[in-house]
């Protein structure tokens, strides 16, 4: 088990829960010659009375899998990945605790963008409201990408002024002082009131 999942108390199907010594399978879990794994998304649960372990599944509505989308905040950002906090997943609000990772290496700074024009920036800055698809789950870490049309910033704030960002072409802009940003926009940035 990762540290990450450790830290979320979090286990995906396949897991290994215990061995067969040490506890019996019960619910959401079972025995693969001897060892003891989960067959949900979820928390562990021990019995010690029963010497039971089982998995206590997160609802349907919680579990993310590659494909979804989810919309959130940049939270932190690093030199080669940027952690969103989610808050809605697949347009409904999400009470879980979740973050991803979108790297910052994968996005290309599109092709033909006019000379003279700012210098490629990452695709999300500290704070954006961001919309991306989930494309997998290594280790625990929620992998998501913002390739697509309508993924990317919904909604920014002017690093000069904090003013929020309106669409000038592909990239942001502030009408309040002139400032433009580099950003992988949405196909629906700027649009009020935000669409998760
Ligand atoms: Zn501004």
């Amino acid at each position: 088990m990762s540290p990450n999942k450790k830290a979320a108390n979090l286990v995906f199907p396949g897991d290994k829960l215990a061995v067969s010594e040490e506890f019996l399978p019960g619910r959401h879990a079972y025995d693969d010659s001897g060892v003891i794994k989960s067959l949900a998304v979820g928390s562990v649960m021990k019995n010690m009375k029963n010497m039971e372990i089982s998995v206590n599944p997160m609802t349907e509505a919680e579990i993310i899998k590659p494909g979804d989308w989810i919309t959130g905040q940049v939270e932190t950002t690093q030199t080669n990945a940027a952690f969103v906090k989610i808050h809605f997943l697949n347009g409904e609000q999400s009470h879980k605790d979740f973050s991803g990772s979108l790297s910052l290496r994968s996005h290309s700074p599109g092709r033909g963008a006019p000379r003279g024009g700012p210098r490629p920036g990452p695709p999300v800055k500290l704070g954006d409201i961001v919309r991306c698809r989930v494309f997998s789950l290594v280790n625990g870490i929620i992998h998501l990408s913002v390739e697509e049309d309508e993924m990317g910033v919904l909604y920014a704030l002017c690093g000069n002024c904090g003013k929020p960002m309106t669409r000038g072409g592909s990239r942001a802009k502030c009408d309040e002082c002139g400032n433009v940003e580099q950003r992988k926009l949405a196909s629906d940035f700027g649009q009020w009131p935000i669409r998760p």
